[in-house]
């Protein structure tokens, strides 16, 4: 029987894999040692999470049990659908390749097992996608935002800023569209407070989110804010149950998060966006490379690379503590799979964990 004392049984979710378009890289401007003639063509990958909740109050949906929350977006089917300014950087990315994109992925599963062309599609990305959270808004994650119309759309403070005025000499506005996603369904997470310092210094300002945008968020978002989380000082709990967790991962972009999913007992599942772009770096075998800057400098592909670092180390402490839900499960072993968005290796491991597969 239960009692006052009872606590409530853990809420998991389901989470598939999608494949999202492909880009190219060059080795010797991500990792550490590289050959610099080496260039490897991997995923930009995008993840559905289905959570167990009615989405909430859209009229219509109330049949439905199952909240669908995609993370990041991938690559635009239609290149030349990117600003301009974006045309010189994306030819060198190639080659690229954009079918499937995430909304076809969506309709018809792996390419390894497709539905039959007559078939209905197993999830409608036009009505049956609820929430999107992008981790970032480079190019080969934002997708066709166009394709999700009746999706709120989440992301990390100062993003709409950036997709408006850009930040800095690495960022300007021309890098973007101003319009990349829509403001009047577009929330952002509530800012961050970080210790004073350049990267504080430079982020974008927050934007506040109309009434509007906000209709379809789920309850818990009326409580929405930052807590620290086994060492991540700011994560933040999506649905209010405690099976994802937003955490923030500053370094990378401005904006930049990343989803910690709790898909069954024991068993979680790190999102790290571009937290890092291959695999050696999270195991410790590379590092982030450096490059010339073109104005005597050095830089790599993160916004800050000092940020970014202390970022991925957080990831990388966070997965050996194992620590989550000591005293909630026994104890039983408790696994942290990290996934980043371009690992070309999960991908090829992986294949039957992409949609309608499980993770
Ligand atoms: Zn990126």
């Amino acid at each position: 029987m239960a009692s006052s004392t009872t606590t409530k049984p853990p809420v998991y979710v389901t989470m598939s894999a999608l494949d999202a378009g492909h880009l190219t890289l060059p080795e010797n401007l991500f990792v550490t040692d590289a050959d610099p003639t080496k260039r490897a063509t991997v995923p930009s990958l995008s993840f559905l999470i289905q959570h167990p909740s009615p989405p909430s109050s859209r009229p219509g949906n109330s049949t439905t049990t199952t909240t669908n929350l995609l993370f990041d977006l991938g690559i635009k089917r239609d290149l030349t659908s990117y600003a301009p300014a974006q045309a010189a950087h994306i030819a060198q990315r190639h080659p690229i390749i954009v079918d499937p994109d995430c909304a076809a992925s969506l309709r018809n599963g792996t390419t390894e097992n497709p539905q039959a062309a007559d078939s209905a599609p197993l999830l409608d990305p036009s009505t049956e996608i609820n929430l999107i959270l992008l981790s970032h808004v480079h190019w080969d994650h934002v997708g066709t935002p166009s394709d999700f119309p009746s999706a709120t759309f989440l992301v990390g403070s100062g993003t709409l800023s950036l997709l408006r005025h850009g930040a800095g000499p690495l960022y300007p506005a021309d890098t973007f569209n101003s319009d990349e996603i829509p403001a009047s369904r577009t929330v952002e997470f509530p800012p961050v407070s970080r210790p004073d310092g350049v990267y504080a210094s430079s982020e974008p300002r927050h934007t506040p989110s109309p009434a509007s945008a906000r209709e379809n968020l789920p309850p818990a978002a009326g409580g929405w804010g930052w807590q620290s989380l086994a060492g991540f000082p700011n994560a933040l709990d999506l649905f209010g149950d405690g099976s994802v967790w937003v955490a923030d991962a500053p370094g990378h972009l401005y904006g930049h998060v990343n989803l910690l999913c709790r898909t069954g007992p024991g068993r979680w599942v790190y999102l790290g966006g571009d937290c890092c772009h291959d695999p050696r770096i999270l195991r410790g075998e590379k590092g982030f490379a450096l490059y010339d800057d073109g104005k005597g400098g050095k830089r790599s592909v993160h916004v800050h690379t000092g940020v970014a670092k202390d970022t991925l180390d957080r990831i990388g402490e966070f997965v050996k503590m194992r620590g989550l839900e000591k005293g909630e499960e026994g104890d039983g072993e408790v696994q942290v799979e990290v996934v980043v968005a371009h690992d070309a290796e999960w991908r090829e491991g992986n294949r039957h964990r992409f949609w309608p597969g499980r993770m």
